[in-house]
């Protein structure tokens, strides 16, 4: 599993998503959102949105793997859908926020995290402003949280500077690549093969003979 955070506006959605078309059996997580449709979304592709009643209902019956309170709506993940996509021998993408990251953590689920950071806060003021998306009072806000926020990259396993689109989906691709060829990643397959190198002997001493 991946853990993907950003500041909102640094752009980490279409990393995220040119990441997954370049590398197979990746996906990314689908969350829960009691955040309302905006123009263009999708229910059940952008988000499952859902009341705020029903979200509650899902924290009450512990369906989250974690979830967290961003810009005044709750947003999750649900546990029942990271471990089916798993069980299937596919990794996730989790494209969330610093406190849903923090419980991922705290609850010692394995994951990698990277942190998306953009050049700068001027760049990052510019994005936000530049796709029209928000009023400027939405803008203060994310770029307020942004400020407070960025520090927390310390808590993460990788960091990715998105300077230029290009360069920095193929670090991220490389990111994912090199985590699937660690030891941690690799370990059952690993013993599989270190077993066909067993001797006669090893192997009599093994079944007890
Ligand atoms: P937006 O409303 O712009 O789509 O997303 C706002 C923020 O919510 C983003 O920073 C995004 O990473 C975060 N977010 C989206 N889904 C989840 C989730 O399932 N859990 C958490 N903790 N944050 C999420």
């Amino acid at each position: 599993m991946f853990v993907v955070s950003a500041p909102s506006g640094t752009g980490k959605t279409t990393l995220v998503e040119r990441l997954i078309e370049g590398v197979p059996n990746l996906r990314m997580s689908r969350s829960y959102t009691s955040r309302p449709v905006r123009a263009g979304e999708i229910d059940g592709v952008d988000y499952h949105f859902i009341s705020r009643a029903r979200f509650d209902a899902m924290i009450g019956a512990d369906e989250f793997m974690e979830s967290a309170d961003v810009f005044g709506n709750l947003y999750g993940t649900a546990l029942a859908d990271t471990e089916r996509v798993l069980a299937r021998g596919e990794d996730l993408v989790l494209v969330i926020d610093v406190q849903g990251a923090r419980q991922v953590r705290e609850r010692g689920i394995p994951a990698t995290s990277i942190f998306v950071l953009p050049p700068s806060f001027a760049i990052l003021e510019r994005r936000l402003r530049g796709r029209s998306q928000d009023d400027e009072a939405q803008i203060r806000r994310r770029l307020a949280v942004a400020r407070e926020e960025v520090g927390a990259f310390r808590e993460y396993d990788y960091l990715v500077i998105n300077d230029e689109l290009e360069s920095a989906v193929e670090r991220l691709r490389s990111i994912v690549i090199a985590e699937r060829a660690s030891r941690r990643a690799t370990g059952s397959e690993a013993e599989r093969i270190i077993e066909t190198f067993a001797d006669d002997r090893t192997k009599q001493a093994r079944s007890g003979a």
